[in-house]
């Protein structure tokens, strides 16, 4: 659903949603605690994502490779804070946008996308793609049913996001159809 008040507030444009290339999300009903964040915040996922992620981080573990959560589920009204923090710290909506799903947009919502960091390089920012859990993530996160959506040149327009991972399978057929 578009809130079209708040995307005229946050200076969103109209038709952002109107873009096949970006399904629209609700927040999760069913969610469950899992680890704290690298900076202490507690976080939640959705329950099977949760699991998934407790293996694959076991699984990584064995192998030598250290998988951190920096952020699981977040609500609409979270994403909203999110843009309004960065506007009121000067930054433009466009470059918002670029990494940053609208409010309603973002797979966080369904507590099925985590972002993951590894000792060693800065979260959130594109080293990530030169960690060793980078490299083992690529070859094992199918296992778990996690995906990267955010490659390089994605069909959703975003920036390259190698931290990025979800259990959210294109749904629509529009989605479906797009040549990543
Ligand atoms: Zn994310």
């Amino acid at each position: 659903m578009i809130d079209k008040e708040l995307f005229a507030d946050l200076g969103i444009p109209a038709d952002y949603g109107r873009d096949p290339r970006r399904p629209t999300y609700t927040d999760a009903a069913d969610l469950e605690e899992v680890e704290p964040n690298i900076v202490g915040k507690p976080q939640r996922l959705a329950p099977s994502t949760a699991q998934s992620w407790r293996q694959m981080k076991q699984t990584a573990a064995l192998a030598g490779v250290e998988l951190l959560l920096v952020s699981g589920f977040r609500s609409i009204r979270q994403q909203t804070d999110l843009f309004r923090q960065k506007l009121a710290a000067g930054r433009e909506i466009e470059a918002i946008l670029r990494v940053n799903a609208a409010p309603g947009f973002s797979e966080h919502h369904t507590g099925r996308a985590i972002d993951i960091a590894t000792p060693g390089t800065r979260p959130l920012t594109a080293e990530f793609e030169t960690s060793k859990a980078f490299v083992w993530l690529t070859a094992n996160a199918a296992t778990f049913g996690f995906t990267m959506p955010y490659g390089r040149d994605n069909a959703f327009g975003f920036e390259f996001e190698p931290w990025h991972w979800s259990q959210l399978k294109l749904r629509s057929k529009r989605s479906a159809s797009i040549q990543v």
